[in-house]
């Protein structure tokens, strides 16, 4: 590291060892949505040593807080700590020793961040104004722990005002970070139609009411759909279930799929259209459908104040290359949405991206890799973050 002018840099730049061996503990031990036990007390134990008080949300989920020497507003810096059932390839020397478990989407390095950025605030909690709160939390993956954890009270005593995150990008460089205002994750809704037919021999179809045909004819019907709307959109039929042999016209097909949107106004038209489509589709041939729709996680819609604050801390460390400022949100979602629906939120993405280490694989990939070098950055921009909102 050369030429460093700023103290919170330098101060994540003194514990980038330490953040590499927190974050390659973390990698070995990855666990599923809320039993992140071994992880949770691991972060625990990182708190206590630093002296940080804590509390245990959901048995998992943590809170640290830390109060500054004057009263001011509150942030909340919050990571998610949870892992994937995905069976590690990644060739690392720290690799997964849960069979069949991996930190496939860097949630290892968020954690390490945080816990970094939480060190950083607390040492300098004497000239801190006002409070920051550190979220870890379990279940980003699936069901979703972040509302759980909201509903547990953590947004209240004191208030939250603002909210960041860092979600790691293997596709950008280290040094880089990315950022949009307004939507940058979508709502990631899934659904499942249940098709009910009349089944019997497969020698007599004019007989029979083909579910397997509505399913066709359905995936057909939703080929185009995102089109029909101004905003982005997109729909993908990922199974399609139906029949046990050959000769056999069965009772029933099931097709589950995902149904991703920007903006709450988008994602519950297009809920609509897709119940529409399928019913008047499978009564077509006097199928019927059952449509079931599973509603996740809102889109995460960036404040563009909160936004500014991340690029001006950015700027002020020399460690970050480029702010690149992304033109098209990303069709995956996070819970973070929760907490930047309640509150003004920036969700921005830091590059771990490293062609000459193989770091270069995407998220949830088996050889998902990143460049350890991105964990001093990642500690120092969400310190930064929160020192500039709390003294604006
Ligand atoms: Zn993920
Ligand atoms: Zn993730």
């Amino acid at each position: 590291m050369k030429n460093v002018k700023n103290l919170i840099e330098q101060k994540a730049f003194d514990m980038a060892e330490e953040l590499r061996e927190i974050r390659h503990s973390l990698h070995k031990i990855p666990e599923l949505e809320f039993d992140v036990f071994k992880t949770s007390e691991f972060i625990k134990s990182k708190l206590g040593e630093y002296g940080i008080p804590y509390k245990i949300v959901l048995k998992t989920g943590i809170v640290a807080e830390i109060n500054g020497e004057k009263s001011g507003k509150t942030a909340l810096l919050r990571a998610d700590i949870d892992a994937l059932p995905v069976q590690e390839e990644s060739g690392v020397e720290f690799t997964s020793e849960h069979d069949g478990l991996m930190h496939a989407c860097g949630h290892d390095i968020h954690a390490a961040c945080l816990l970094g950025a939480a060190k950083i605030l607390y040492d300098m909690r004497n000239e801190l104004r006002g409070t920051v709160k550190c979220v870890f939390q379990p279940a980003e993956e699936g069901d979703g722990g972040a509302l759980p954890m909201i509903e547990e009270g953590i947004m209240e005593n004191p208030h939250v005002d603002g909210a960041f995150a860092l979600h790691v990008e293997p596709l950008e460089e280290v040094g880089n970070i990315q950022i949009k205002d307004g939507s940058i994750m979508a709502s990631p809704d899934d659904f499942e139609i249940i098709i009910t037919g009349v089944g019997g021999h497969g020698a007599v179809p004019e007989k029979c009411v083909n579910p397997v045909t509505a399913g066709a004819m359905i995936i057909d019907a939703y080929k185009n759909i995102a089109s029909e709307f101004e905003n982005p959109c997109v729909v993908t039929i990922c199974t399609f279930n139906a029949g046990t042999c050959r000769n056999v016209v069965p009772d029933t097909a099931v097709l589950t799929g995902t149904a991703r949107s920007l903006d709450n106004k988008t994602r519950f038209a297009l809920r609509d259209r897709l119940i529409e489509l399928a019913e008047t589709t499978a009564e077509k041939i006097g199928a019927k459908a059952e449509f079931r729709f599973n509603q996740l996680f809102p889109p995460v819609v960036n404040n563009a104040d909160m936004n500014r604050i991340v690029i001006e801390s950015a700027k002020k460390l020399d460690s970050v290359k480029n702010v690149v400022i992304l033109e098209k949100a990303s069709m995956t979602g996070d819970d973070f949405s929760y907490f930047s629906e309640l509150v003004p939120g920036s969700y921005f993405k830091l590059g771990v991206g490293n062609k000459e280490i193989g770091a270069c694989y995407p998220l949830h990939s088996p050889k998902f890799k990143a460049d350890d070098g991105a964990l001093p950055i990642g500690a120092a921009i969400m310190a930064q973050a929160a020192v500039e909102f709390l003294n604006k």
